[in-house]
């Protein structure tokens, strides 16, 4: 099946849903020589997909962003049934982009009967993310393993926010040698700090001024990172202290190597910040480079 839509003056992006419709058009762009940018995303689209399709857009001759919310990753208590799908929004969001090719398969064309077949990332999957939600990265890696088979493009774009998930990929790429480029873009904040996510509508206006905390810590613990601190332990409590002073019950809070997500101690300026907590029933992450400062929002 395929689909156009006409939306934002005249802007026109192609929809599809079938796997081999999709690989055909990628591989009909490449032969007519563009440069394939792909953004996988679960949809619900935000300023933070914007950035990396804009990134995306800037730097490639056809770009194509995936809309597919992957059943594999979710927990079997985790909220995959309420997960937003804004889909018409997200579709004119991407044809408003300059988006080429939207692909949105559907769960029963990814997994059909019969589907057996998972790949596992070892040693970095086991902890911090991987360790609160048992079974997540191997859904990631298999799920981003058979989009770059179905859509191969030359480069895939994903955030920093998610930062081990981003680890666990390159390692991936790298070990199953997928012939493409993978590049990270800065995560967007709002102003206050909270970074951007489309597990944010689940929060009532109190629970959105809990989750602040996330960011408070990461930007308070690298102030103090950046006036001498440099345990581990210290930065960690820091953190640990003021999320749960913000009313978040906290998974983690550490100084960690953004490659191999092993704890480093005593920090170094190639550490990152990680956190993660539950504000009522919405599990938030987020996390902060301590070598590049990027702007600090106003608390
Ligand atoms: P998702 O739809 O949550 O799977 O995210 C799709 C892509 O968008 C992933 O590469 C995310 O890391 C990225 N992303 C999500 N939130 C942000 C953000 N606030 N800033 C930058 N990238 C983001």
């Amino acid at each position: 099946m395929q689909q156009f839509h006409t939306v934002y003056g005249g802007a026109v992006v192609e929809v599809v849903r079938d796997l081999q419709r999709a690989r055909q058009a990628v591989l009909t762009a490449r032969a007519a020589g563009k440069r394939v940018g792909f953004v996988p995303t679960m949809g619900a689209l935000h300023e933070g997909h914007l950035s990396l399709i804009r990134r995306a857009r800037r730097e490639c001759s056809f770009v194509v962003v995936s809309i597919f919310v992957n059943p594999t990753q979710f927990g079997p208590n985790e909220d995959l049934d309420r997960y937003p799908r804004p889909f018409q929004r997200d579709v004119q969001l991407c044809a408003r982009e300059g988006v080429d090719l939207v692909f949105a398969p559907s769960p029963e064309a990814m997994y059909p009967a019969g589907y057996s077949t998972y790949v596992d990332v070892e040693g970095i999957t086991e902890r911090y993310e991987g360790a609160c939600r048992p079974g997540h990265f191997r859904g990631v890696a298999t799920v981003v393993t058979k989009l770059f088979h179905i859509i191969p493009a030359d480069v895939a774009y994903f955030g920093q926010k998610d930062a081990q998930q981003l680890a666990v990929i390159r390692r991936m790429v790298a070990d199953l040698n997928f012939p493409l480029e993978i590049v990270a873009c800065d995560t967007v904040r709002d102003p206050d700090g909270l970074a951007v996510s489309s597990r944010n509508v689940y929060l009532d206006p109190q629970q959105r001024r809990s989750a602040l905390g996330l960011s408070r810590a990461l930007f308070e613990a690298r102030r103090r990172f950046q006036a001498g601190e440099r345990s581990r332990e210290a930065l960690g409590t820091l953190m640990r202290r003021i999320m749960e002073q913000s009313g978040i019950a906290v998974d983690y809070a550490d100084v960690v190597d953004p490659e191999s997500f092993e704890p480093v101690d005593p920090a170094t300026e190639q550490a990152l910040l990680i956190v993660a907590g539950r504000v009522g029933q919405t599990r938030l992450i987020d996390n902060l480079p301590l070598w590049t400062p990027p702007p600090e929002p106003t608390h």
